[in-house]
């Protein structure tokens, strides 16, 4: 029988959660679904001088905005924080006496040693080796302090961290779900920090702990944390538990090829969903490094990105952040919405009847959520202001257009009720007249787009008139005609 999938996201809570933490979230829970596993939120605050109130809050709404449920973890339920599962606590602020008791453990048999250097001693050290060009790194100096003499030391209280004994010859290796093969060879690594001189373990150690603990079947994440990856892998020797499977995920890169940062734009999650449908925000940030090996580039919900997903099919090749695809995807997304929903979404609040009328006018010319109200805005206010010129098309003059204005007000204004109802009819009948008329349509119609949008680029011109209606048309040509005078 194979083992059970159990799958962990584990952001530290240090800021606003990242779009490339977001990707790793949504690759976990893809692969936990794909597998009938289990999907876990856990929250590595061991840094304490680094964490931001506020920040787990923060992930929790993001992966619940988004939809990214997970079976076991912290949870906000009416503004408290809970736990759910049967592994926790899900925070490792919580889980300290666990940590501590595997420090001493591998103390006590010799994988691990207390170091007392001081904080100046290392500076020095790292002065020395930039100096002479080496790499910077901890030089073993109480590594060989015997083992009764450093406990004793340790005993008395003096101030000290706890490294790993890496071993100093040989290689740490593994392979990787995505990368294959990665290999290390031990010499150049550090005898890493497990355990800071307050007490708190680092990164490498608690993640360990947890991942063992929680019973970690794969550690999906991103590539920047592949460096950690030996000396976690020699931790799980030391400690002789079986290691999980690892995938590191490529790296999340700005159109310029650097890794995406705050300078190329938001970088936190939440930003992107105030601009994008969440579906629409997965939907992209899933093809970012991974893609079905298929035309397919819409999907419009997890059931169906979770039946494609394969963590074989993700790249080893940096994957790039381009904004103008996530704009294609969101348009994509808005278009198959509920207009009642999107109105809401879009701060609009139109009644049913009135969101099914004005929001496809909308979704023709918005990209982002903020275009619908922008877009269809000149439909809620009658009090649109234009520059005048704007009615005049190139090579007309204003004696024409206020006539032509006035024109089609007139026969607007004489159709009857049922001429108004479909925009297609009303379409076929206003171009049939502008010919018989013996005029062209772009002297005509071009005024008449402009006297009801006040815009330069509208919706159709026709699909206004309708939505607008006959006394709201008739008053707006009329308020165009007044500006011609
Ligand atoms: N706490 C790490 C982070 O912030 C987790 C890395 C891992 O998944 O092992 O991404």
């Amino acid at each position: 029988m194979t083992k059970k999938v159990r799958v962990r996201f584990a952001p530290s809570p240090t800021g606003s959660l990242h779009i490339g933490s977001l990707r790793t979230a949504l690759y976990n829970y893809l692969f936990a679904k794909k597998t009938q596993g289990i999907f876990i939120l856990r929250i590595e605050d061991t840094d304490q001088k680094r964490t931001v109130p506020g920040a787990v809050e923060e992930i929790i709404s993001v992966l619940r905005d988004c939809g990214l449920t997970y079976d076991e973890g912290p949870e906000l339920v009416n503004g408290k924080m809970i736990e759910k599962g049967d592994y926790g606590p899900y925070i490792q602020s919580g889980r300290l006496d666990l940590y501590k008791k595997f420090g001493q453990q591998l103390l006590q048999i010799e994988k691990a040693y207390p170091c007392f250097c001081s904080a100046e001693r290392l500076a020095e050290l790292r002065k020395k080796q930039e100096a002479q060009n080496l790499p910077p790194g901890y030089d073993g100096h109480c590594r060989d302090i015997l083992k009764t003499e450093a406990l004793e030391r340790v005993n008395k209280g003096e101030k000290h961290v706890i490294r790993l004994k890496v071993p100093r010859e040989g290689q740490t290796q593994t392979e990787d779900l995505i990368r294959s093969r990665v290999s290390f060879n031990n010499i150049i690594l550090e005898d890493a920090v497990l355990q800071k001189s307050d007490g708190f373990p680092t990164y490498h150690l608690a993640n360990v702990v947890d991942d063992h603990f929680m019973e970690i079947s794969h550690v999906i994440r991103g590539e920047e944390w592949l460096p950690s990856l030996p000396i976690h892998l020699l931790l799980y020797q030391a400690l002789e538990w079986p290691a999980p499977e690892f995938a590191h995920l490529p790296l999340m890169l700005s159109t310029t090829r650097k890794k995406l940062s705050k300078r190329d734009g938001d970088t936190a999650a939440k930003d992107y969903l105030k601009e994008y449908l969440p579906m629409a925000l997965l939907n992209f940030i899933a093809l970012l490094g991974w893609n079905p090996k298929t035309n397919q580039e819409f999907y419009p919900n997890l059931d169906e990105l979770a039946k494609d997903f394969d963590l074989k099919k993700i790249n080893k090749a940096g994957a790039i952040f381009d904004v103008k695809k996530l704009n294609y995807i969101n348009r994509e997304h808005l278009r198959i919405s509920d207009t009642e929903a999107l109105s809401k979404i879009a701060g609009l609040n139109l009644p049913a009847e009135t969101a099914k009328e004005y929001l496809p006018m909308a979704l023709d010319r918005s990209e982002k959520i903020s275009d619908i109200k922008k877009s269809i805005q000149f439909l809620l206010n009658d009090e649109i202001n234009y520059d005048r010129n704007l009615l005049i098309p190139k090579n007309s003059n204003q004696e024409t257009i206020r006539q032509n204005l006035t024109e089609i007000k007139y026969f607007l204004n004489n159709l009857k009720d049922q001429d108004w109802q479909l925009a297609q009819g009303l379409k076929e009948t206003t171009i049939l007249w502008i010919k018989n008329q013996g005029k062209t349509n772009l002297e005509m119609l071009w005024p008449l787009r402009v006297a009801l949008s006040g815009l330069e680029k509208s919706p159709d011109v026709f699909d206004m008139a309708c939505a607008l209606g006959k006394s709201r048309t008739i008053q707006r040509i009329e308020k165009g005609i007044e500006q011609l005078i």
